[in-house]
């Protein structure tokens, strides 16, 4: 028996209680060893300790190295910046990976199969932004700017070529915009070639203008293999990626770090839908399934991911974003019954 493994588990905000309950009731069901410490975050958090990331919350995830997070909502005005952003600097999550696999049959497409390394603490998010004097307006001009480093740039690229090669992935793409931001995109792209040439002869790979990239993900998207690329790019093109495959009802995202790993859904609370168990769960259980790889128990996570693509493509049970009239509970039993 796989000896325990301490985790720390946010439910977080709208839809996450209860997605939370239902992925627990999975992993519980297939034996994952998992020791959950139960946190909270975002509006759960204010209500519990008057602030959207408590220290009970950062000190559990420091103790753990390991969280499965479900979506937090983002107060708006009061000053809260978006906790997302604060667990990334505060733990150094600077790889957000980011896998999209058909799953549906009835899709657009049926043979994508990609991951997006997307470097996750630098580029416009930043977002340094202020006000200039346009025209006799003081507000009339507005700019906003981001850097990146030559050693991020280094860290993710080399994050997914190790990802490539530890996972027989064929190629690694390089997203950038250097023919217009010279130096932001133009110096990713330098140490990224740089870093690409230790791997020549293990895996192939090449460099693309994100904008070309962008059309060439919709029109030939099983020609890509695995993609890195700067925070503001990979954050569109995943979600891109997302769409191709039938949205982020089954999207999961890493946020890998140095020293923490945080797996969670791509999309957020929900909150139109909120209380009514109508969420989808699947997402939040593709992200236990990266957590559960993440910790090497990769034939779990094999046997979790093929329970979900059943269970989809059957339509058994499903939730309605999947054309069902099921729910959160029910699409659940259903993943549980082939597991
Ligand atoms: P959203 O992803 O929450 O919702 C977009 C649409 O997709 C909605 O119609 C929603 O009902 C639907 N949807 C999302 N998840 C679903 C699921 N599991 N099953 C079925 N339908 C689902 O995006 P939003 O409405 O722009 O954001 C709501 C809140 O979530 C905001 O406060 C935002 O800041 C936050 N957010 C958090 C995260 C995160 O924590 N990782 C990510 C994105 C947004």
């Amino acid at each position: 028996m796989t000896t325990q493994i301490d985790a720390t588990l946010i439910p977080g905000d709208g839809i996450g209680p209860e997605i939370t309950e239902a992925v627990t009731a999975i992993l519980d069901h297939m034996g994952a060893p998992f020791k959950w410490d139960v946190q909270q975050a975002g509006m759960a958090g204010i209500d519990a300790s008057g602030v959207p990331l408590p220290q009970e919350t950062i000190d559990s995830i420091r103790r753990t190295k390991l969280a499965l997070k479900g979506p937090l909502t983002t107060p708006v005005g009061g000053g809260f910046t978006s906790i997302n952003l604060q667990l990334r600097q505060e733990f150094e999550l600077f790889a957000n990976v980011r896998p999209t696999k058909t799953i549906k049959t009835d899709g657009r497409y049926d043979n994508v199969d990609m991951v997006i390394f997307r470097e996750n603490l630098e580029g416009y998010y930043i977002a340094d932004e202020g006000y200039m004097e346009h025209n006799g307006d003081p507000q009339g001009k507005v700019y906003s700017t981001g850097y990146n480093t030559k050693d991020e740039a280094r860290r993710i690229t080399r994050a997914a070529f190790e990802y490539a090669v530890a996972n027989g992935r064929k190629k690694v793409s390089i997203v950038h915009k250097a023919n217009i931001l010279k130096l932001l995109s133009g110096m990713f792209l330098e140490e990224a070639r740089d870093v690409a040439k230790e791997y020549e002869g293990r895996v192939e790979w090449d460099d693309r203008i994100v904008d070309a990239c962008a059309m060439q993900m919709v029109m030939y998207p099983d020609a890509f293999d695995v993609i890195v690329t700067t925070n503001l790019f990979g954050d569109i093109l995943s979600d891109l990626a997302a769409g191709l495959v039938g949205g982020l009802g089954l999207a999961p995202g890493a946020n890998i770090g140095k020293d923490a790993a945080i797996f969670e859904a791509v999309h957020g609370s929900a909150p139109d839908i909120a209380g009514q168990q109508k969420a989808n769960p699947c997402a939040f259980l593709m992200g236990a399934g990266l957590m559960l790889e993440h910790v090497g128990l990769n034939g779990d996570a094999d046997r979790l991911k093929k329970a979900v693509i059943d269970t989809v493509q059957a339509k058994d049970r499903v939730t309605p974003d999947l054309g069902g009239t099921g729910n959160t509970m029910s699409i659940a039993e259903a993943i549980m019954d082939r597991l």
